[in-house]
């Protein structure tokens, strides 16, 4: 029990962790350009939040979540997803007080109680963001073009951009009761979960995994025909948006995002059959929690699968390897200038390490090699006594004498 991690959840290590940092700086890169700010918020909230948020009858909120009482009794809930958290301190910091609209990102850890299995984890991360504020169908295009853009920086190719429109409330009800009727007939066939969203939510019906529910349900009625004019316009225009920017789409009628808060527009990022990122409108959530009645679209992309198709497409992750000096000591008073030397190498900048366990020459220069140092510094305590240290390049071999005095600026000017 004591070292072994529980069902679902990862360590990230040194060696796959530059991955994570160099996916995370292009996120926080592209944001920057979109001029997107970062917004962090707590890992747990409000159990209602989500509920309320995210909605009742969502796989996150009926099955999903880590839900806890703390020791004030008072029912907290990790947080499965981003958006509710970010329009939550939307609200409660009176952001919508502010000129409108409001872009935000977020990167980090979620938390859903499902299944492991590849790409599907217990604790998984994600990056997203979030327009609030304004409801042109131009933003939407723009939210899906920044998506689209992460995925381009990484050097990913082949994604599948999925675009539908899930109406607004008003489309919704209308279209609700077609496809009620459409899957009367074989609603006591449907899977148990889809019969009880037959009542609540038939449009997860389409959505659902179940291989049996899928060959019942044939040529279902799609939203997209059931639209009122305002949605149907507003799709129109995304879709003129996204081909002036030039961002490539398939409209996927039958696309149901997993969340009940979608309104509009809805789209999903596919590479290789795996969903890496969904996102959508939700105009009715800022109003919804408490606040005034703004509009919102955002996507979350999911991190550990950015990884399994960075791996699958082969994608060289330029990675900084190597570290700029190694300190190789030798003799008691080397070892304690060395000690000071590391440091001073270290505050101008230079990526510096050496050995601490008295080892012999020759493991410290395996230690060195081992570590892809660029300069090796040879310090004994003869060289020490004459005020010098030899330098050596590990890439040509060459090596030189230095003066004490002068070591740490030729190295530097060696970089
Ligand atoms: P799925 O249909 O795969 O369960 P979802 O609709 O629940 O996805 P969203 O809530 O829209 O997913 O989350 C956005 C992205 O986050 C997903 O496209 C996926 O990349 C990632 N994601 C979601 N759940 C997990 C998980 N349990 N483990 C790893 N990544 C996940
Ligand atoms: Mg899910």
């Amino acid at each position: 029990m004591l070292t072994n991690r529980p069902r679902g959840v990862n360590d990230i290590l040194p060696g796959d962790v530059e991955k994570w940092q160099w996916i995370e700086r292009t996120a926080r890169d592209v944001c920057r350009r979109f001029n997107v700010s970062e917004i962090r918020t707590p890992i747990f909230e409000h159990t209602e939040l989500f509920t309320r948020g995210v909605g009742e009858t969502t796989d996150i909120v009926e099955k999903e979540m880590y839900s806890f009482q703390d020791r004030g009794e008072r029912s907290l809930t990790l947080r499965p997803e981003g958006t509710a958290s970010a329009v939550r301190a939307f609200v409660e910091n009176k952001m919508h007080a502010q000129p409108q609209p409001t872009k935000l990102f977020y990167i980090g850890p979620m938390f859903r109680y499902e299944r492991p299995q590849a790409g599907r984890y217990r604790q998984f991360h994600q990056f997203g963001a979030e327009v609030i504020g304004v409801n042109d169908p131009s933003v939407d295009a723009e939210i899906i073009a920044l998506a689209m853009t992460f995925f381009t920086e990484l050097g990913l190719k082949n994604i599948t951009l999925e675009i539908n429109s899930v109406g607004s409330p008003e489309s919704r009800e209308v279209y609700r009761n077609v496809l009620r009727e459409h899957l009367a007939p074989v609603k006591d066939q449907l899977c148990k979960d889809c019969q009880s969203r037959y009542d609540r939510n038939p449009m997860r019906i389409l959505d659902c995994k179940v291989d049996a529910c899928k060959q019942l349900i044939v040529n279902p009625p799609f939203m997209l025909d059931h639209l009122t004019e305002e949605d149907t316009t507003h799709f129109a225009q995304v879709r003129e948006y996204l081909d002036s920017f030039g961002v490539d789409y398939k409209v996927n009628p039958r696309m149901v995002r997993g969340l009940d808060y979608y309104t509009q527009t809805a789209f999903e990022f596919i590479e290789s059959g795996s969903t890496l990122s969904g996102g959508g409108r939700y105009n009715g959530m800022v109003q919804q929690l408490g606040g005034p009645d703004l509009s919102g679209i955002g996507f979350a992309v999911g991190i550990e699968r950015v990884l399994i198709a960075l791996q699958n497409q082969a994608v060289q992750v330029p990675l900084e390897t190597g570290i700029d000096v190694f300190l190789v000591a030798l003799g008691e008073a080397a070892q304690k200038r060395s000690v000071t030397l590391l440091q001073e190498l270290r505050t101008t900048g230079l990526v510096a390490d050496k050995d601490y366990l008295g080892k012999s020459m020759k493991a410290q220069m395996k230690a060195a090699d081992r570590l892809k140092a660029r300069q090796v510094v040879l310090l004994g305590d003869d060289e020490l006594a004459a005020g010098i240290a030899n330098v050596k390049n590990m890439e040509t071999g060459e090596q030189v004498s230095v003066p004490l005095s002068e070591l740490v600026e030729k190295l530097q000017q060696k970089l």
